[in-house]
């Protein structure tokens, strides 16, 4: 799928500081340890609705995660899907009577504006399951042949199902127990009840075609995919196994990242899937998580009608830590942009303070799994500085606006 124009990302001056991040699996914040080339891959959207801020605080998290590297030398190779085919996106297509692939094309094509304005760095491979058709065949063919998945016991309908315990490490990705990861199966996309399932656990991988529903002729049969197939499959195809970061929201812990990771690790022989699982929180509305199904989105693409500075936004999302599940208020809104203008006037001086040991200091709080909050108000008292007593660096505010532009994505 065509991505979204990518920015000039300027160097910033002074040491570069690696980056730590919290990893899912293990509990810990971890280094990161890339090779030249970083790999990092972070589940897309389902194109049946607008991107919200809860979406936009997933793919900022890991934007600041390729900044870092980028400011580390690495040269990054990121990787999004689309889950352009799926039951979400065909419920609401029927629903609103629209054409399911008219849908996802205005949808996408939405996302993708949006991204832009956020400044977020384009994924070097954009992907949409429907394109990725043969890649998803191909793996659920082999681990069919290999015995770690079974057509369900229904003449009718045999779908494919993935044997979850296949290679003995399930649960490793979550470490929930049984109890939970039923509940949440049940409530994230999986049929726990399925007549003709050897567990209840185990997820589809290929659903046959059903009357009146799109579908791909195949070696498997005429059918679509399962959820967390396209991305072991989009993944593993494109960035190899044990890849660096493996991204998406919290409430991809379970079942997503889980079944993602033990498809491909079921397929390939290998572990791990990716090193590190990274996880942003839930962005809530009035006490409320935000989400479709309560129906109190804020949409970033609304936002912007409203004449919304984007970098304000993206300030907005960062005065909160990444993995912290925390509320949208219009007050937060308001003292980004209050943010955003001192700031700005401060760049705007001739001369500032020295900005090296805000820089040291802002490289030091986002090699620290992120911890954007410190961050910012590093150069908050660097501005504060600058806008109250002065300094005579002719080079400091330059400098801050490179560090701001290259690291946070802010443009001043
Ligand atoms: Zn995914």
């Amino acid at each position: 799928m065509q991505t979204w124009s990518s920015i000039p990302v300027p160097r910033v001056p002074g040491e570069p500081r690696p980056l730590r991040l919290f990893d899912t699996a293990t509990g810990e914040v971890r280094p990161t340890a890339p090779g030249d080339t970083a790999r990092l891959y972070v589940c897309g959207i389902t194109p049946y609705d607008a991107t919200h801020l809860g979406h936009a605080a997933t793919y900022l998290a890991f934007d600041l995660v390729h900044r870092v590297w980028l400011d580390n030398g690495h040269d990054v190779h990121y990787v999004q899907n689309v889950t352009d085919i799926d039951d979400p996106l065909l419920e609401r297509a029927e629903r609103d009577q629209d054409d399911w692939v008219v849908l996802a094309m205005r949808e996408t094509a939405l996302f993708r504006e949006d991204m832009q304005a956020l400044r977020v760095l384009p994924p070097r491979d954009y992907i949409g399951v429907v394109e990725a058709m043969p890649e998803v065949v191909e793996i659920v063919a082999k681990l069919l042949a290999d015995g770690f998945a079974y057509r369900v016991d229904d003449p009718e309908y045999p779908d494919v199902y993935y044997a979850h315990n296949a290679t003995g490490r399930f649960g490793y990705e979550s470490n929930y127990d049984e109890q939970t990861m039923l509940r949440f199966f049940a409530e994230r996309g999986g049929d726990p009840d399925r007549p003709g399932k050897r567990h209840p656990l185990d997820a589809l991988l290929w659903r046959m075609k059903r009357p009146g529903e799109p579908a791909w002729p195949s070696e498997l049969g005429e059918g679509r995919p399962g959820w967390h197939i396209e991305c072991s499959a989009i993944a593993h195809n494109r960035l190899g196994m044990s890849f660096d970061v493996q991204g998406g929201g919290s409430d991809l812990i379970f079942p997503h990242h889980e079944y993602s990771a033990a498809h491909a690790e079921a397929q390939t022989g290998q572990h791990p899937f990716a090193r590190h699982y990274v996880h942003a929180g839930m962005i809530g509305l009035d006490g409320e998580k935000m989400s479709k199904s309560r129906g109190n989105l804020v949409f970033v693409s609304k936002l912007r009608a409203q004449k919304v500075d984007p970098n304000a936004i993206r300030l907005a999302l960062f005065a909160g830590h990444y993995r912290a599940d925390r509320a949208w208020t219009s007050d937060l809104l308001s003292e980004a942009e209050s943010r955003l203008d001192r700031w700005r006037q401060a760049a705007d001086l001739q001369a500032g303070p020295s900005a090296v040991d805000t820089i040291t200091r802002l490289r030091d709080h986002l090699g620290n799994d992120l911890d954007t909050p410190k961050a910012l108000a590093a150069v908050d008292a660097w501005a504060a500085e600058a806008l109250s007593t002065g300094g005579n660096d002719t080079h400091g505010p330059a400098q801050i606006r490179t560090a701001v532009d290259a690291l946070l994505g802010i443009a001043l």
